[in-house]
């Protein structure tokens, strides 16, 4: 009642003075206090400098929002130098050598101590026989309940914990095949399926269909085993990326302790999510790969580009959606088909480590090359339109998805930041004390040291969907609050 007095009152006070209503808006004069409003006292000159036109564009930081400074300036985006770094003793690299079995979570021989002590972590290493029959078990299950819809369906695992990178409690990717049974759309499919989950509540919980991903999937938590699981229809490349990974690891026991490490460092400085704009897994393993080809002597082959008869190329197609998925798979033959020149590479897992962080800090160039493990031939940029700010990393079988495509070049900064930070806290040994035998647990924490690796001061990760934020921004510039676009 009050409301529609005021109202009433507030016209009359407009015919009366004639009062446009842009005027009231613009003195910011209340609806209940309108009639003491003076209207001669209000005169704007519309000149440009009332507007601070002399002053030019305010600049806008599209990464911090700061008003001080453009993108290009911005400390956010800045990095440390690189040092030089100092000679290290043998020992220094045994130490980091058992590290990497240690983020495995293998038996390891301490050659610096002459001691063999076994570790055990119950979640930080590699999946035993136990985990990977309980993935199967999973698989088993969900291959029957899907039969009853789509009798010719086969289950199959794919993803970490299949592919010779897995920790324990990495979650388990399922992939359902059901090639030339029935002419409906994937999504249909998935959505029978996701209908077929749901009316199992004592089998899953927390089921979920993400209809907006690359790949649509269902995801769902494992009762029994508490087992997160990604399951998606038809994806049969992930099942061959599984299978070439998974080859690589056969070849040298390095890759593995490589892969470890590099997942363990990311997980501890958590920039190894895809989702949250940073890197997947995946594409970390791939960067893994690409510096064990690169090194020379190299300690990687590249299998796509290997075959018993290099002269007929023919044999080195194998189709799969729309893709060659062909790589060179007969193990027990390879050293006929790949000749390394210049004998073995005998480095030991720590010093590839540390070649690793000096490779990724020093000497790949990303504004001019791709990361590729498809060819030994530096790919470039301008060969794939691929000119994003940050990595490029070229996914081996589905070329034209570069696996970068959706870090953020703050994200990227951070992640070069604990390259930058890794590579000096490895490859400088420690000197804050003797190393004794009972220290393995007190080097591990000093070496993964996340305040060190991000550089005391934790930048917070860009969490912002690059894609649909920053448009926006350098369109309207003005500050968008972050919090709008978290998932
Ligand atoms: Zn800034």
């Amino acid at each position: 009642m009050q409301q529609i007095r005021n109202a009433i009152q507030l016209d009359s006070y407009l015919l009366k003075e004639s009062v446009t209503s842009t005027d009231l808006l613009l003195n910011k004069v209340s609806s209940n206090k309108a009639p003491l409003f003076n209207h001669s006292g209000f005169f704007y000159d519309m000149k440009a400098e009332n507007f601070g036109a002399e002053k030019g564009t305010p600049p806008v930081c599209l990464v911090c929002y700061k008003s001080t400074h453009v993108k290009s300036d911005c400390p956010e985006l800045s990095l440390p130098k690189l040092i030089d770094l100092p000679s290290v003793s043998k020992n220094w690299i045994n130490i980091i050598s058992n590290i990497c079995g240690r983020v495995m979570g293998i038996c390891v021989d301490i050659h610096f101590i002459f001691f063999l002590i076994v570790f055990m972590f119950p979640d930080q290493c590699k999946l035993s026989e136990e985990d990977i029959e309980k993935r199967d078990k999973i698989l088993n299950y969900l291959q029957k309940e899907f039969e009853k819809c789509y009798p010719l369906c086969s289950v199959h695992g794919s993803g970490s914990a299949y592919n010779g990178f897995g920790f324990r409690q990495s979650d388990l990717d399922v992939c359902v095949l059901l090639k030339d049974q029935t002419e409906e759309l994937n999504i249909i499919i998935l959505e029978k399926l996701f209908r077929i989950i749901q009316s199992e509540p004592q089998k899953f919980r927390d089921i979920e269909l993400v209809r907006d991903a690359r790949v649509p999937i269902i995801r769902c938590i494992d009762n029994q085993f508490n087992i997160e699981v990604d399951l998606s229809v038809n994806n049969a490349l992930a099942l061959e990326n599984t299978r070439l990974l998974k080859t690589y690891t056969e070849i040298d026991s390095r890759v593995s302790q490589l892969g470890y490490m590099l997942k363990h460092l990311v997980k501890i400085c958590d920039i190894g999510d895809a989702s949250k704009g940073t890197l997947s897994s995946y594409a970390y393993i791939n960067m893994v790969i690409h510096f064990l080809q690169q090194i020379q002597p190299p300690v990687l082959p590249i299998l796509q580009q290997l075959n018993d008869d290099p002269s007929n190329k023919n044999d080195m197609i194998r189709q799969c959606m729309e893709s060659n998925v062909y790589f060179y798979d007969n193990l027990p033959k390879l050293g006929e088909v790949w000749v390394n020149k210049n004998g073995p590479n005998t480095l030991t897992a720590g010093e590839l480590w540390i070649e690793f962080l000096r490779y990724y800090t020093e000497q790949f160039d990303y504004e001019k090359n791709v990361v590729t493990i498809r060819q030994f031939e530096p790919l470039e940029r301008y060969e794939k339109g691929w000119f994003n700010k940050t990595i490029a990393i070229e996914d081996p079988f589905n070329l034209t998805h570069n696996l970068a495509d959706k870090l953020s070049q703050k994200n990227w900064t951070l992640i070069r930041l604990v390259f930058i930070q890794a590579r000096q806290r490895f490859g400088t040994e420690c000197k804050d004390r003797v190393i004794q035998d009972s220290d393995i647990d007190w080097i591990q924490d000093y070496l993964f040291d996340r305040n060190v690796l991000l550089l005391e001061n934790p930048r917070k990760l860009d969490k912002t969907n690059r894609q649909t934020a920053e448009p926006l921004q350098s369109l309207m510039g003005i500050r968008v609050d972050p919090k709008y676009y978290q998932s």
